[in-house]
């Protein structure tokens, strides 16, 4: 199967979408018969990076480490789809620089709405001081300036979201 490799690179706050939106792109593009692999920040925090904390220099090793795996995957022809808060503008820049076929996508959603989500009842725990270092409540989101694709989650479905990425990926 001949097919180019991309990193399609999901950033937003927690509970902005990009999970979700991630593994519905994936079944979807499975479902075509494309080769696709999705690298979640959860499942890379249990496995890949799980020496690393919430430090601005930790944050950016993760990312610089799932960029690095992003690439020897999109460069074999896989479909990578990237679910990562991915906070600092500056090593997002950087992977898109240093890689080829970067689509950053901004899974964006206003903080009140991610909050009153709280889907893994994260922010109540940030609020309360039982997190510390948590994005978008005393730990910055630098927002993307020139994103390729942005998806509005409060005001798009998951499903106009999904199909936004696909149109644009062609
Ligand atoms: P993240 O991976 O960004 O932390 P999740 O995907 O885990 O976020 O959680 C987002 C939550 O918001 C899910 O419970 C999802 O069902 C909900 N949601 C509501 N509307 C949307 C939408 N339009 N797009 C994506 N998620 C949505």
């Amino acid at each position: 199967m001949k097919q180019n490799g991309v990193i399609l690179w999901l950033t937003g706050l927690s509970g902005a979408g990009k999970t979700t939106i991630a593994q519905r792109l994936e079944n979807n593009l499975r479902e075509q018969g494309y080769l696709v692999e999705l690298l979640d920040g959860d499942a890379i925090r249990q496995h890949l990076s799980v020496e690393l904390g919430f430090t601005k220099e930790d944050r950016d090793i993760n990312v610089r480490r799932v960029g690095y795996v992003a690439n020897l995957l999109s460069r074999n022809g896989a479909i990578v789809i990237v679910s990562l808060i991915s906070p600092y503008r500056q090593v997002r820049d950087e992977l898109r620089c240093s890689t080829k076929n970067f689509v950053e996508i901004y899974v964006n959603a206003p903080i009140e709405v991610c909050e009153a989500r709280d889907v893994k009842g994260l922010y109540a725990k940030a609020r309360n001081g039982q997190i510390k270092l948590f994005t978008g409540i005393d730990d910055p989101y630098e927002e993307p300036l020139n994103p390729e694709i942005t998806c509005y989650t409060a005001k798009e479905t998951i499903d106009e979201s999904v199909v936004k990425i696909l149109n644009a990926i062609g």
